[in-house]
């Protein structure tokens, strides 16, 4: 499995290792492999595959499990980027339960990746994202923050995403999300979306908020201090437990 992923990756080095093209998306936005290496972790063995770009030199990454490269029906989840969350644990959102449910699953599957975007607070960048939190603090919610800061509700776009899945020959995926509209997104930029894993997370003390408050159909809720809450990642998961109704709202 390794050799052949390095092998491939070599092939494919070797002949995308330079490209460039139009782009995609509003940015125009065109990214190349770079470098991969292997990546044992927690959740099991991984690859992780570098990429640059070249509109804001971030630095996206693929954390791919198994032979994908070239591969077809890949599970794909798309992760934006969270410091706060993914790294401090911050219970402000819950990124790093999204991220380590993706992982988790993705670790027991023979094949598959989550595609790590550097889009830190739905892409307002980190700094605005805290002056968001100190907004919140003073007692706006997430939503009010982001307005008057003068971002829409999400700044997300999703060229970077489809283009990594192209730079990596990926034939078709299967996205694991709970938001319809994201593989819409993806298909629009030419991936062949071949169906849809729900994204479902363990219950546990932090993800609580999502099992007994309602899910708004905006992607709103209500955290456990009681206050309105966006989902910092592009979909709400579904938490093991949620009812019917809540797993619906969130479906449509
Ligand atoms: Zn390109
Ligand atoms: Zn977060």
């Amino acid at each position: 499995m390794t050799t052949t992923m390095h092998e491939k990756f070599d092939v494919l080095l070797d002949k995308e290792g330079d490209h460039e093209c139009e782009g995609l998306g509003k940015d125009r936005v065109c990214v190349r492999v770079v470098a991969m290496a292997e990546l044992p972790t927690r959740f099991g063995e991984f690859h992780i595959v570098a990429f640059e770009n070249n509109r804001d030199g971030k630095e996206h990454v693929a954390i791919t499990r198994g032979d994908v490269i070239g591969a077809s029906n890949v599970p794909v989840r798309l992760h934006s980027e969270c410091l706060t969350g993914d790294v401090m644990g911050s219970l402000r959102c819950d990124c790093r339960d999204q991220l380590e449910a993706a992982l988790k699953k993705i670790g027991r599957m023979e094949r598959g990746m989550v595609l790590y975007l550097r889009q830190e607070g739905r892409g307002i960048g980190l700094i605005n994202k805290i002056r968001a939190y100190s907004l919140q603090d003073e007692g706006l919610d997430t939503v009010e923050a982001n307005l008057a800061l003068g971002f829409r509700d999400d700044e997300r776009d999703y060229a970077v995403a489809a283009h990594m899945l192209m730079s990596l020959k990926i034939e078709s995926v299967q996205l694991m999300t709970n938001n319809p509209k994201k593989i819409n997104q993806l298909m629009r930029y030419g991936i062949q979306v071949n169906g849809r894993v729900p994204h479902i997370m363990e219950p546990n003390e932090y993800n609580r908020f999502y099992l007994e408050t309602k899910v708004a159909k905006s992607g709103h809720m209500i955290d456990f201090y009681g206050k309105e809450h966006l989902s910092e990642q592009s979909d709400l998961p579904i938490v093991e437990g949620m009812s019917e109704a809540q797993i619906e709202e969130i479906n449509e």
